[in-house]
Formats: structure tokens, C-alpha cells, sequence
């Protein structure tokens, strides 16, 4: 095996992205995961592209990624099972409503599409809702992907390119400039980039990156399709450190004519069992807004455990403490999303190119005063 410039550790759709990105910019990449690519939470999640504004710097990287997730598209839409169907931000009241009309104005304001909708507009451009509704936001260009078919394509870019894959390899050790494998063997590299996800804090323990749980259920196939993805204005992040069950509808619409029913956020559980209560819970919040759903049929439920950091931010850069090793984890519940403008932010850093946006909220040394 030849030596390689760069070890990216962790084949998810954020790893895959990396690697697939940095060996496009010239350096040899060996991309190494204990499984297959795709398999982690990046299996388990929902896929939709969403410009997510909660905080400046999160539409800042939503915005950069999903330009990428554009030029990506462009070429491989089929393969990723890539729909445009645009988000219907779903406001109940008129406090919903209103935090919806600041939601359109922040993304309208960067350029994107982000329109008003009235309770009787919303009931004819998505007759399965409900009456009664006090209106939405749709944004047109938000979509919808198929994740873990998307970082198995990577993981086959970065191959096609030149680059190396070591799959159903675990790292046991992570060193300043080279990884050791669970068979013991020592690889070297100029740099390592160490993208496991909820698994970060194992091999990097002062990176501090915890799981939270999601509940999905998706239905049988149908012909009635929902037009865009449904998701609640009550829908958004459980505050740090919550122990509190959060659930809030948001159902998909996939090109295989199911829908995917999410979510809720629950902290401080690392089993992934199903846990009935909780996907009773989801289940009604979705009813609530589509009461079409009680007659369909439910064929699977699963969990998955979003990668996530005490302030809500991914970690992308240099370790503070090891100036080889470098992190692009903790993306919680918008990993899919902002995977390509991680990978340009991460190769902008290393290649110590301009950055494309502020780098500093992702810093990993932000993390050098929490203890672990
Ligand atoms: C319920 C739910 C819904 C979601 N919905 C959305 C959504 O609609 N839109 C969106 O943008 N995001 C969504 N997400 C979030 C998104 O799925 C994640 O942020 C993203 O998949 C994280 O990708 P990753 O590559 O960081 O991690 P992972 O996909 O977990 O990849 C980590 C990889 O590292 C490997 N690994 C771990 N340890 C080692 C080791 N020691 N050695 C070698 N390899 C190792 C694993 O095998 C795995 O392949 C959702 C998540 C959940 C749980």
C-alpha cells in the first residue's frame, strides 16, 4: 500500500465527502472504516437538504453545502434518489406563524426561495394537511437524497480518482500523523482526519461529541404522494444537556411512494432500541398534521443517534492539541445537508486556501476549557 498524504477515518456521508473532496485536490487519500460506507447514522437518517438558520453560521454552511449538493446533483440526481420537493415549514397558530414569516425573511434575504403561505394556500398545495392551519413557509429548493447511496458514490469518486479505501477496518488509536488499526498495524500519513461521528469522542477523548436519539417509521408504498417534505414549526433542536423527549412532525415524501416519519430528539439514552412510547408519540404528531397516515400502513421503525456537540455547532478543523489530526464530526441532525461544505471547509483549512465562510464557531479548539 502506498503511503498516503491523508488517513480520513470514518466513511459517512461526512468522512466519504471529505475524502473524495481532498484527494479531487491533488493529495492521495486512503478513507478507512471499520464497516462499509454509509452504514453509520448516515443509514439512518431522513435525507432531506434543508437551509436550516437557527444561527447565522449555520445558514452560512447550509448555504455553501447545498450550492455543492447543486453541482453534485447535477450529474449524479438518480443515483442519490434526489427529489426537489421543497419544505413546507407548517405553522399551527399564529406564534408559529409568525416565527415562520422570520424564518422566510432570513432565508429570502441570502437568496433562498422562501415564500409565505396562508392557511387556504398551504390546504391546496398539500390537500393531505389538515384544515385549519394557520399557513406555512415554502422553500422550493430544499430536496430530498438517498444519504448512504450518496457516501457509497464518494467513497467510488475517491477510488476513481486514485485514492485508496480500507473498509471493514477499525482504528483502535489515533496519533499525531498515523492511525493504528484494531489488527495493531501503524499507518503513516502528513495528516488524519478523523470523521466517526457519535464515535469521535472514543479515539479523540477531549472532542466532545454525544449521541441523540431520533425515532423514524416509514409506510408501505402508496399512490397518494405528499408533494413536499411536512415539516412543524415546533420542529428544532432539544436544548443541551435535556434529558426532555422533543418530537415534532416531519414527514418525507420518497420516490419509492413511502413516507418517512419523523422525529424526536432524546438525550442521555446510548441504547438504540425502539422504544414504543416514544414512536407512539411520533406517530400522533405526524397524524396530527396529516391524518391521512392513520390508515396507512407502518412497515419498519428504527433510531438513530445524531452526532452532537454541547453548543449545537459541528466540529471541523485542526485539533488543538495535535496539529496532524484534524476533526469533521458532530453534525447532529444536519450531517446530509452540510456534508459538502464540511468537506470544502475541512480541505480550505488544510490546503490553508481562503476560506469560503468563517471557520471559527467549528473550531475544535473551542472545546480546550470542557472538561472530560
Ligand atoms: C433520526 C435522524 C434524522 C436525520 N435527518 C437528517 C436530515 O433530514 N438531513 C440531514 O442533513 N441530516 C439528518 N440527520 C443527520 C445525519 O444523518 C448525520 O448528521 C450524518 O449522517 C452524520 O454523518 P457522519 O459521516 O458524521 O457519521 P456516520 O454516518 O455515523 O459515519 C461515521 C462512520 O465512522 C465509522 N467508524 C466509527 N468508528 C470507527 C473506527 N474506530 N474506525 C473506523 N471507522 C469507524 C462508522 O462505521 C461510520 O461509517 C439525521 C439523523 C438522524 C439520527
Amino acid at each position: 500500500m502506498k503511503r498516503p498524504d491523508v488517513i480520513v477515518v470514518g466513511a459517512g456521508i461526512v468522512g466519504a465527502a471529505c475524502a473524495a473532496e481532498l484527494q479531487a485536490l491533488g493529495r492521495d487519500v486512503l478513507l478507512v472504516d471499520g464497516s462499509v460506507p454509509g452504514c453509520g447514522v448516515t443509514a439512518a437518517g431522513m435525507g432531506h437538504l434543508v437551509a436550516l438558520d437557527e444561527t447565522d453560521d449555520e445558514l452560512d454552511l447550509c448555504l455553501l453545502s447545498l450550492a455543492r449538493w447543486d453541482d453534485w446533483l447535477s450529474t449524479h440526481a438518480s443515483l442519490a434518489e434526489h427529489v426537489r420537493c421543497g419544505t413546507l415549514w407548517v405553522a399551527e397558530d399564529d406564534a408559529q406563524m409568525a416565527h415562520a414569516r422570520v424564518r422566510a425573511g432570513r432565508l429570502g434575504r441570502r437568496g433562498w426561495d422562501a415564500a409565505e403561505l396562508s392557511g387556504d394556500a398551504l390546504a391546496r398545495v398539500e390537500p393531505a394537511l389538515r384544515a385549519g392551519l394557520a399557513g406555512a413557509v415554502r422553500v422550493a429548493r430544499d430536496g430530498v437524497v438517498y444519504p448512504p447511496a450518496v457516501a457509497g458514490a464518494l467513497a467510488d469518486t475517491l477510488v476513481a480518482l486514485g485514492g485508496q479505501t480500507r473498509f471493514g477496518t477499525a482504528v483502535a488509536r489515533i496519533d499525531d500523523g498515523s492511525v493504528t488499526l484494531a489488527s495493531g498495524e501503524r499507518v503513516d500519513a502528513a495528516d488524519v482526519v478523523v470523521a466517526t461521528g457519535t464515535a469521535v469522542t472514543r479515539l479523540l477523548p477531549d472532542i466532545p461529541i454525544f449521541p441523540r436519539k431520533g425515532h423514524l417509521a416509514i409506510t408501505a408504498r402508496y399512490p397518494r404522494r405528499l408533494s413536499h417534505q411536512v415539516v412543524s414549526m415546533g420542529y428544532g433542536q432539544t436544548e443541551a444537556g435535556s434529558d426532555a423527549l422533543a418530537v415534532a412532525a416531519n414527514v418525507q415524501p420518497r420516490i419509492t411512494g413511502q413516507w418517512l416519519i419523523g422525529s424526536c430528539r432524546q438525550d442521555g439514552i446510548q441504547h438504540a432500541d425502539v422504544d414504543p412510547r416514544v414512536l407512539a408519540h411520533v406517530l400522533r404528531s405526524a397524524i396530527a398534521l396529516l391524518p391521512c397516515l392513520a390508515d396507512m400502513k407502518i412497515i419498519r421503525s428504527w433510531t438513530g443517534m445524531r452526532p452532537a456537540t454541547y453548543d449545537g455547532r459541528p466540529v471541523i478543523g485542526r485539533h488543538p492539541a495535535s496539529p496532524r489530526v484534524w476533526v469533521a464530526a458532530g453534525h447532529e441532525g444536519l450531517g446530509v445537508t452540510t456534508a459538502f461544505g464540511t468537506a470544502q471547509l475541512l480541505a480550505d483549512l488544510m490546503l490553508d486556501r481562503p476560506v469560503s465562510i468563517d471557520a471559527a464557531p467549528y473550531s475544535p479548539s473551542r472545546f480546550a476549557h470542557v472538561p472530560t
